[in-house]
C-alpha cells in the first residue's frame, strides 16, 4: 500500500493558492483515509493512454502523447494557474518549448473560452489542461453542486475546443473539504512547492523560492498570468535542468510515480512519492 506523501508549504511561504490551516488539516486527515480505500474501478488515469483522442474539435486532432519519462532522472512537475492569458501563455510556451520541458496548464473555464488557440497549443505541444473552476470562487463557500457546476463547465468549455478528457482538478486557492472531495470525479492536485510569483513579482524571488524548495516528486505552483513569471521560467527551467530534473506534467508525474496504485476520484496529491516503507 502506498501512502500519498503530503508536501506542505513550509512555515514563511505565501500562500497564493494556499488553504488555511483548517483546510491543510481536513486535507491531510482524508487524504490518509483515502489511502486505506483498495478499489481502482473510477481510476480516472486508466484510460490516459486513450484521452488524447484521434479527433479533435472541429477539423484539429490531438497528436498522441509526445513525451516519455527518463527513470533514470528526478522529476518535477509544473503547474500553471489561472490562465490562460493572451500575452503571458504564449510566453510560458515558447520557453517550456526550449528546454523540452512539459507542463500542466490548470484554466479557468471563463478564460478558456476566450483562447481557444492558446488551449489546442499547449495540448499540441505535449502539455496537460487541468480544470480550476470556472470563475475562481472559494468553494468552501459553495454547495457541492455549485462547485460541480463550476468544475462540469470548465470541462464542457474545454470540450468545444478539443476533444480532450480533462482528468485532474485543481480548486481555487487549492480549498479541500469534504465537498470538494465528493464533487470532483478525478484526482485533486495541490502542489508542494509555492514560487510566490503572484506576490514577489520577481524573477530571481521566483527562482529562488524554487531552489529552496524542490525535491523529486516535487509540484511547482506559478501562474501564467503574470509577465515576471514568464520572465523567469528561464531561469527556473536551466537550473532544475543542471540538477538533472525532467520537468513534466502532472499526470506524468503521478502516473510515473503511482504506476503501481490508483488513484481515485477526490484523492489529494501535493507531489508524489513511494512511500518510505
Ligand atoms: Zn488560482
Amino acid at each position: 500500500m502506498f501512502v500519498v506523501l503530503l508536501v506542505m508549504c513550509v512555515a514563511g511561504a505565501c500562500n497564493s493558492e494556499q488553504l488555511n490551516m483548517q483546510t491543510n488539516s481536513s486535507a491531510e486527515g482524508k487524504t490518509a483515509d483515502n489511502t486505506t480505500i483498495s478499489s481502482s474501478s473510477n481510476d480516472p488515469r486508466e484510460n490516459r493512454g486513450n484521452q488524447r483522442k484521434e479527433e479533435g474539435a472541429g477539423d484539429w486532432t490531438v497528436p498522441k502523447k509526445l513525451t516519455a519519462l527518463d527513470p533514470k532522472k528526478k522529476h518535477v512537475a509544473l503547474s500553471f494557474d489561472d490562465g490562460p492569458h493572451h500575452l503571458v501563455t504564449p510566453r510560458v510556451l515558447d520557453i517550456l518549448a526550449k528546454y523540452n520541458a512539459h507542463a500542466t496548464f490548470f484554466v479557468l473555464g471563463n478564460r478558456a473560452g476566450d483562447y481557444p488557440e492558446l488551449i489546442r497549443r499547449m495540448i499540441q505541444e505535449g502539455h496537460e489542461v487541468g480544470n480550476h473552476s470556472w470563475s475562481h470562487p472559494r468553494f468552501s463557500d459553495l454547495s457541492q453542486q455549485e462547485i460541480k457546476t463550476q468544475i462540469g463547465k470548465t470541462d464542457q468549455e474545454i470540450a468545444k475546443t478539443v476533444n480532450y478528457d480533462v482528468s485532474l482538478v485543481r480548486p481555487p486557492y487549492g480549498e479541500i473539504n469534504d465537498r470538494v472531495q465528493s464533487a470532483v470525479d478525478g484526482p485533486i492536485v495541490n502542489w508542494s512547492v509555492d514560487t510566490c510569483d503572484w506576490k514577489s513579482r520577481n524573477p530571481q524571488s521566483i527562482l529562488e523560492e524554487v531552489q529552496r524548495q524542490v525535491e523529486d516528486g516535487a509540484i511547482i505552483l506559478m501562474h501564467d498570468i503574470y509577465p515576471s513569471t514568464a520572465d523567469g521560467l528561464d531561469k527556473v527551467l536551466d537550473w532544475l535542468g543542471e540538477q538533472g530534473y525532467q520537468v513534466v506534467t502532472v499526470g506524468d508525474l503521478l502516473e510515473f510515480s503511482t504506476e503501481a496504485n490508483s488513484s481515485k476520484a477526490g484523492e489529494v496529491f501535493f507531489s508524489s512519492k513511494k512511500a518510505a516503507s
